[in-house]
C-alpha cells in the first residue's frame, strides 16, 4: 500500500507519496513521487525527493558494533551488551566527573520524537544540558535573530506568501539548488507576472537563483549587514518608513535610525563592492512594493554576525510595516527536514521543549514538574554547543560524546582539530543508519538506527507545518528508532516511569502537551489527527479543528498567545518588536597577503550534506561526478590555473587538492567549494577542513561560509 510522508531531505518539507516495490522486482526499491494532497508542495518534488527510495537499503548498519579502541576493528555485539556498556560508563561518569562530562550531538534528520526523548534523557534525567544538534550549523542564527527581534523563535510566514509578494529578496540563499521546490513555485509565478513580481538576489556567486533575478547584488562576502543598513538609510531618507507601525508596534527606532544614518549609499556600495545604483534600485523597489518577502538561509546564518544580520532583515520589515500580512515578512528557509521540530522539542543546548530556555527558572520548573523530575534536576546554564563540545574533548573534559544521525567529521569546521579532539574522548558513540561514515571511523560504539520510513514520527517544515511520517518499511537487522534507544537507556538508568512510552505516538502526545500556551502551541495535534487529516500548521492549540492552524504570526488579527491583545503584538515584555542596532563587523577572517581569497562553501542541487544517501543514486552521481573549485578568470590567471587543472587550496588550518573550474559566475576574490565530499569518498575534498570555527557570539553558529585561503597550481589533472 502507498504511504505518505514528508521528504526527509530539506526544510521545504515536501509531501511524498511512496509506492512499494512490485512483488517480482529485482531490486526491492520503493518509488517516490510528489504528494498532490500535501499543502506545502502540492505534488511538486525535486531530484532528491524523487530518488529517496533508491537510497534506503544501501550500506546499512544492522547490528551494534564495538571496539575498545579506535585502532581495533569493530566486532558485533548484542543490544544487551551495548546498553550495559552505556549504563556502566554513564554511571561511572556521573559518579566521578558529573553530568557535564556527557554530551549528545543530534540531528535535524531526527523525527521530533527522537529529539524529545534525547533531551528528556540528557537534560532531565542526567542533568546535563550538553545536547546540541547539527541544526547549530544550519539555523541557530535564525532562532536567535527571531528571538532578539520578535521576542520568540518561529518563522512568521508561510509558503502562500510566495504567491502574494510583489518583491522577494533572496539574501544568502541559493534557493534554486538548496530549496528547489520553493524556487520553482516562485519561478512559475515570475514567468507569469514578469515585471509585476521583482526578484532580487544577494549572493557573491551567480547561481541558478540569481539567473532568474531582476537584480543581482554580488556583494563581497561578509558585507550583508552593511548592505541592509544601507537599504535602511535609503528607506529613512526617501519616506520608506511606516511611522504609524513603528510608533505602535516597535521599540528602539531612534537608535536604529541613528545607526542607519551612518551608512549612506556611497559608503555601503563601496564596502559591498556593488554599484550604488543597484542599492538605490533595491531601496526603491522595497519602498514601492505593497508586499515584500525576504528569504534567507545559510549565507546569512553561517556568519559571525548571523544573528545581527537576521535582525537586520527583520528591522527592515518592521520599519516598513512589511510583516504579518499576506506576501510579507522575514522568512528563514530551514536547511534540514526537521530542524524546526528540533526547535519545538528543545533540541539545542540552550533550549527546553516548547520554545523554552534552560536559563529561565520558570521554564525549568515547568519542564521538571511535567517530566516528574525533582526541582533542580535541569541545570541552570546553557549546555555546550557543538564547538564547545569539541573544545571540551580537546581539554579531556568529556567522557562520552554521543553522535546521532549526523556526520560531524565532514560537516564541522576545522576538521583536523575536530579529529584530534575526538581522539581524546574515551567513549564515542554513533547511532547511525549507514555504515562507513567518516564519523564511524572515530567511534567506539556503533548503534544501528532505524531511519525515516522505518519508524513513525513527525517532522515540521519551514512554514511550521507538521507532517506525520509513518513507518512503511521494516528496519534492517536489529536497527531501532532513536527515540526507542534513548527511552530504553533511560529505563535502564532507573527512570522507568519517565520513559515508559510504548509508541512514538505516546512520545508525541507528551511533547505536544508541553507546548500548550506557548507560541508553538501544538497541543491539539496527535499522530491520529495527522494521519486522519494530513499535515497541519501550528499554532494548533487543543480543540483546533483540522485545517485551523495559523498561517502567519504577528498579524493585525492578533497574537497567537492566548489572551494577548489584538494587532501586531509580539511576545516581548512590552508587546513590541525590538529593533536592533548592530554595527557591522565583517568577516572573522578577512583575506590578507598570505591568504588573499575568500573561500565560500555550499551545496550542489542533487547531493545532500555528506552524501551518505545521495552517493547511492546513479542519476545524482552522473549530475555531480566530482567536486570543483570555482574561481574567477582574473584570479585563475593570477594563480596560474587552467580550467581542469589541479589546484592546492590552503588556509591557516590545512590544505586540499581539487580540480579547477574557471567561471566568471563567481565574484573576483572569492572561490567556491561544495561541502559534500568527505575523507571516506574516493574524491575526498574536505572543504570544511579549511574553515575556521569562529561563530556568531549570540547564536554560536560557526562562520562556515567564509575563510581566507591561498590557491595555487598543484599539477595537471590526468
Ligand atoms: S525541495 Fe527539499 S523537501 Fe522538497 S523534494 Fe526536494 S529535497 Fe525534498
Amino acid at each position: 500500500m502507498a504511504a505518505r510522508a514528508q521528504c526527509p531531505y530539506c526544510g521545504v518539507g515536501c509531501g511524498l507519496e511512496l509506492k512499494p516495490p512490485a512483488p517480482d522486482s529485482e531490486e526491492p526499491l520503493w518509488s517516490a513521487r510528489g504528494d498532490r494532497h500535501h499543502p506545502s508542495s502540492l505534488g511538486q518534488v525535486c531530484v532528491k525527493g524523487a530518488t529517496v527510495g533508491e537510497t534506503l537499503h544501501h550500506n546499512r548498519l544492522t547490528t551494534p558494533l564495538w571496539r575498545e579502541s579506535t585502532d581495533q576493528p569493530f566486532a558485533p555485539i548484542s543490544w544487551e551488551r551495548a546498553f550495559t556498556i552505556l549504563v556502566d560508563r554513564i554511571r561511572a561518569t556521573l559518579a566521578t566527573r558529573g553530568p557535564s562530562a556527557l554530551a549528545i550531538y543530534g540531528s535535524g534528520q531526527f523525527l521530533s520524537e527522537d529529539y524529545y526523548a534525547a533531551n528528556k534523557l540528557l537534560k532531565g534525567a542526567l542533568g546535563s544540558n550538553n545536547f546540541d544538534a547539527n541544526s547549530r550549523l544550519c539555523m541557530s542564527s535564525a532562532v536567535s535573530g527571531y528571538a532578539r527581534s520578535l521576542g520568540s523563535d518561529g518563522p512568521p510566514c508561510c509558503y502562500d506568501d510566495l504567491d502574494q509578494a510583489d518583491l522577494v529578496l533572496l539574501i544568502g540563499t541559493n534557493t534554486a539548488e538548496c530549496h528547489p521546490v520553493l524556487f520553482q513555485r516562485l519561478l512559475k509565478r515570475k514567468r507569469k507576472l514578469k515585471e509585476a513580481l521583482q526578484l532580487v538576489v544577494v549572493d557573491p556567486r551567480a547561481t541558478a537563483t540569481s539567473d532568474a533575478a531582476d537584480l543581482h547584488l554580488a556583494i563581497r562576502p561578509g558585507t550583508d549587514l552593511a548592505l541592509l543598513h544601507g537599504l535602511g538609510n535609503l528607506l529613512l531618507r526617501d519616506g520608506g518608513v511606516d511611522q504609524a507601525f513603528v510608533a505602535a508596534y516597535t521599540e528602539g527606532f531612534e537608535e536604529l535610525a541613528a545607526l542607519w544614518s551612518d551608512w549612506p549609499p556611497a559608503r555601503v556600495a563601496a564596502l559591498c563592492g556593488i554599484p550604488e545604483a543597484d542599492l538605490q534600485r533595491l531601496a526603491e523597489l522595497w519602498r514601492r512594493s505593497p508586499a515584500v518577502l525576504s528569504l534567507w538561509s545559510m549565507g546569512v546564518n553561517q556568519s559571525v554576525e548571523g544573528s545581527a544580520t537576521v535582525s537586520g532583515i527583520v528591522n527592515l520589515h518592521l520599519v516598513s510595516g512589511q510583516i504579518g500580512r499576506p506576501g510579507t515578512g522575514p522568512f528563514s528557509l530551514t536547511g534540514q527536514p526537521n530542524a524546526m521540530g528540533g526547535r519545538e522539542a528543545g533540541g539545542l543546548a540552550q533550549l527546553l521543549p516548547g520554545y523554552r530556555s534552560v536559563a529561565d527558572p520558570l521554564h525549568r520548573r515547568e519542564v521538571e514538574h511535567y517530566w516528574d523530575f525533582a526541582p533542580g534536576s535541569i541545570a541552570p546554564d546553557p549546555g555546550l554547543d557543538v564547538w564547545q563540545q569539541v573544545e571540551a574533548m580537546e581539554r579531556g573534559e568529556l567522557d562520552l560524546w554521543w553522535v546521532a544521525a549526523t556526520n560531524p567529521l565532514v560537516s564541522l569546521p576545522w576538521l583536523d582539530r575536530v579529529r584530534a579532539a575526538v581522539a581524546r574522548c574515551p567513549l564515542v558513540v554513533l547511532s547511525e543508519a549507514y555504515a562507513g561514515t567518516e564519523t564511524a571511523a572515530v567511534a567506539h560504539l556503533l548503534l544501528p538506527a532505524a531511519q525515516w520510513s522505518e519508524k513513525s514520527g513527525v517532522m515540521t517544515n519551514s512554514e511550521r507545518r507538521v507532517t506525520l511520517c509513518p513507518a512503511f518499511r521494516e528496519p534492517p537487522g536489529e536497527a531501532r528508532a532513536d527515540w526507542a534507544i534513548f527511552a530504553e537507556l533511560g529505563r535502564r538508568l532507573g527512570f522507568a516511569d519517565q520513559f515508559c512510552w510504548a509508541s512514538a505516538a505516546e512520545v508525541y502526545d507528551e511533547l505536544v502537551a508541553l507546548t500548550a500556551d506557548r507560541i508553538c502551541d501544538m497541543s491539539g495535534l496527535s499522530h491520529g489527527l495527522l494521519a486522519a487529516h494530513g499535515p497541519q500548521q501550528w499554532p494548533f492549540p487543543l480543540g483546533t479543528a483540522a485545517g485551523g492552524g495559523q498561517a502567519r504570526l504577528y498579524g493585525a488579527e492578533g497574537s497567537p498567545f492566548p489572551g494577548a491583545p489584538a494587532g501586531h503584538r509580539f511576545p516581548t515584555p512590552s508587546g513590541r518588536a525590538r529593533l536592533q542596532a548592530d554595527l557591522p563587523l565583517g568577516l572573522a577572517e578577512p583575506p590578507c597577503n598570505r591568504f588573499p581569497l575568500v573561500l565560500t562553501v555550499g551545496r550542489y542541487l542533487g547531493h545532500w550534506h555528506t552524501m551518505t544517501r545521495t552517493i547511492h543514486v546513479a542519476r545524482v552521481r552522473r549530475s555531480h561526478p566530482e567536486p570543483l573549485l570555482e574561481i574567477h578568470p582574473a584570479d585563475a590567471k593570477r594563480c596560474n590555473l587552467d580550467d581542469g587543472c589541479l589546484a592546492r587550496v590552503s588556509s591557516r588550518r590545512g590544505e586540499l587538492s581539487v580540480k579547477v573550474q574557471i567561471t566568471d559566475r563567481i565574484r573576483p576574490g572569492t572561490v567556491f567549494l561544495p561541502m559534500h565530499w568527505g575523507a571516506a569518498q574516493e574524491q575526498a575534498c574536505e572543504a570544511n577542513r579549511l574553515m575556521h570555527a569562529l561563530g556568531c557570539p549570540v547564536s554560536k553558529q560557526p562562520e562556515l561560509k567564509a575563510a581566507a585561503v591561498q590557491v595555487e597550481r598543484a599539477e595537471i589533472a590526468g
